[in-house]
């Protein structure tokens, strides 16, 4: 695949290609039997460079009034927090359908209506007050919320775990390419694993040093232990390797949680967190010593370790089966050879609904209106809408609002599992979660910055603009992998996620930093992320142009985008792209 820079010559040479090809093509390759959208007309390009006058004016339609009105409807009360499947959900999905609707969008699902609806199940694990482990006939007693969070692992009344030794396995992973294996072949079947969070993070030849993997996650984790065939799983929490405090795990883990429906998948029967203190207190009721083992485990040599301590717990479960929906609307491509391929623009719709009040807060405070996070996303990538659908982009473009994000991307799951154009089809991911609230920056962030030829574009619309693409800034919290653009990056498609910068305008250094921190504290997944007088949309305005300007050179370019050469993301890409071949082929396609 040619490298983009050199492709920033083919703008200039577009008439003359677009002269060349004419056949009438079938877009879609047998991936969904979603009508092909027929072209509008023949591409009316400018050659002007990438950013063409006219889509410099439609970038001019982004505005804080725009990002602002879409806020203060989803983000207020009326909403109810739009937890998955309730009514303040319904009505968001039906304001963003209209709104779309209204900007000359068709309907983006494979049915032909404006949701792509996936069913999801509600679990909310009863939780004891206290969990009690043995050991040499001794009991210890953890308290439920100030020491442990534990929820269910699958989807059925009862989880249930009996009599299960626990076991120590160092950070829980497997991982071929950098010769570590925490489990040696021990056979852990029915243990209850005891786990690090986050992944090496001293080395920069190990585990890309303090980026954080998909092997740092705490989703990774659960899913490793069941592939062990593990009772439960048990996560040490510290604020550094969870990248947030524990007020987040007890707020994000009490209540029903959601999933989508299981599949034949192996699942341990409880997922838990204990503070690290009631760690350390566990661990030397069994007679070990808890930071000798995070020092064990911190080689390739590591083995198991069992700690001498035993446990049985069940937990009641309220399963309740809802139903959610992707919000999906499309702009059919203008150029007849690439309208059957697509950028897709992502942001999250749903935030954490009705829940418990922040104790540091306003204590009648129970809707978690996710303003920030994410119905300033939602804005921007309107906004973003109907500045493309005066662009006559000529590849198509898809506008996904995807649900239950907050639940592990379910959503966006859902839509990498039943994609509406073949991942191999899909050109770029534009992804925009939790807008910059606080103003202008010279620079931007590009989480996913380095694994693709993204990092042109970005570089390209950066020199336009006068900004600085800076990369992950807090690579130690694994952004990229805490998104909606890592569902598509695993089916293969290069992502962008953009977020805002730190380097504020008008302010003194460290000042961004600051105000991130505060937020994060404050009101990251509570009820107080709001809408306030003192929010300030030009930051979002200037990313949202910026993000506009990227899909817009996606959309345009001769090529797809692709991720750079031995990047985690480049087989699945590979994949993709030779199963489209082959479907053409089949047809008798060039
Ligand atoms: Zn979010």
């Amino acid at each position: 695949m040619k490298p983009f820079p050199r492709r920033a010559t083919p703008f200039l040479l577009l008439p003359l290609f677009l002269a060349a090809c004419s056949s009438e093509s079938d877009p879609t390759t047998g991936q969904t039997d979603n009508p092909a959208p027929a072209p509008v007309d023949t591409p009316a390009v400018e050659t002007d460079g990438p950013i063409s006058a006219a889509i410099r004016a439609a970038a001019e339609t982004i505005t804080g009034e725009a990002i602002r009105t879409v806020v203060a409807e989803i983000g207020s009360d009326a909403y109810e927090g739009r937890g998955p499947g309730s009514e303040g959900d319904v009505k968001a999905r039906k304001y963003i359908a209209e709104g779309l609707e209204a900007m000359g969008y068709k309907p983006g699902a494979a049915d032909g209506s404006w949701e792509q609806a996936f069913d999801l199940v509600g679990i909310n694990a009863d939780q004891p007050p206290t969990w009690s482990f043995s050991s040499g006939g001794e009991k210890l007693d953890l308290i439920q919320s100030t020491e442990f969070i534990v929820g269910s692992g699958v989807q059925s009344q009862q989880s249930i775990i009996t009599e299960s030794d626990l076991v120590f396995v160092g950070y829980g992973i497997q991982a071929p390419e950098y010769e570590w294996d925490d489990y040696k072949g021990q056979d852990l079947t029915g243990k209850t694993l005891v786990m690090l969070n986050n992944d090496p993070d001293w080395d920069d030849d190990l585990f890309a040093g303090n980026r954080r993997l998909y092997y740092g996650r705490w989703d990774y984790k659960y899913e490793s232990a069941a592939k062990q065939g593990a009772a439960g799983a048990i996560i040490i929490h510290t604020d550094p390797s969870a990248g947030y405090p524990w007020q987040v795990v007890q707020t994000s883990w009490t209540g029903e949680q959601f999933e989508l429906p299981a599949g034949d998948e192996p699942r341990i029967q409880a997922a838990a967190w204990l503070t690290s203190d009631a760690a350390e207190k566990l661990v030397r009721f069994g007679g070990q010593d808890l930071n000798q083992l995070i020092e064990a485990a911190k080689t390739r040599e590591f083995e198991p370790v069992d700690l001498n301590l035993n446990t049985s717990i069940t937990l009641n479960n309220e399963i309740n089966r809802v139903q959610s929906a992707n919000v999906l609307g499309l702009l059919p491509g203008s150029d007849p050879e690439l309208a059957d391929e697509v950028v897709v623009f992502t942001a999250h719709h749903d935030h954490l609904g009705i829940g418990l009040p922040n104790f540091a807060g306003d204590p009648e405070d129970r809707i978690y209106n996710g303003a920030r996070d994410n119905a300033s996303g939602t804005g921007m990538v309107m906004a973003i809408a109907r500045a493309v659908a005066q662009s006559k982009p000529r590849r198509s473009v898809l506008m996904a609002f995807v649900g239950a994000e907050e639940q592990g991307l379910l959503g966006s799951k859902f839509l990498a599992r039943e994609p509406t154009f073949h991942p191999g089809k899909i050109a770029a991911n534009v992804n925009f979660d939790s807008g910059n609230i606080w103003g202008a920056t010279r620079d931007i962030t590009f989480i996913g910055k380095g694994k693709s030829s993204l990092d042109e574009v970005t570089a390209m619309v950066a020199e336009m603009e006068d900004r600085v693409v800076l990369g992950d800034q807090f690579p130690d919290k694994g952004f990229f992998y805490r998104s909606d653009q890592f569902s598509l990056a695993k089916i293969g498609v290069p992502a962008l996620y953009l977020s805002g910068g730190t380097d504020f305008v008008g302010r003194p250094e460290g000042w961004g930093a600051q105000k991130m921190g505060q937020y994060t504290t404050r009101n990251y997944h509570q009820p107080s992320d709001e809408l306030t007088a003192d929010w300030n949309f030009e930051g979002m305005v200037n990313d949202a142009r910026f993000g506009f300007y990227c899909g817009m050179i996606a959309a345009n370019a001769d090529e797809m985008q692709q991720w750079k050469p031995g990047d985690e993301f480049e087989a699945a890409r590979k994949a993709a792209l030779a199963e489209v071949a082959s479907l053409a082929e089949g047809a008798g396609r060039p």
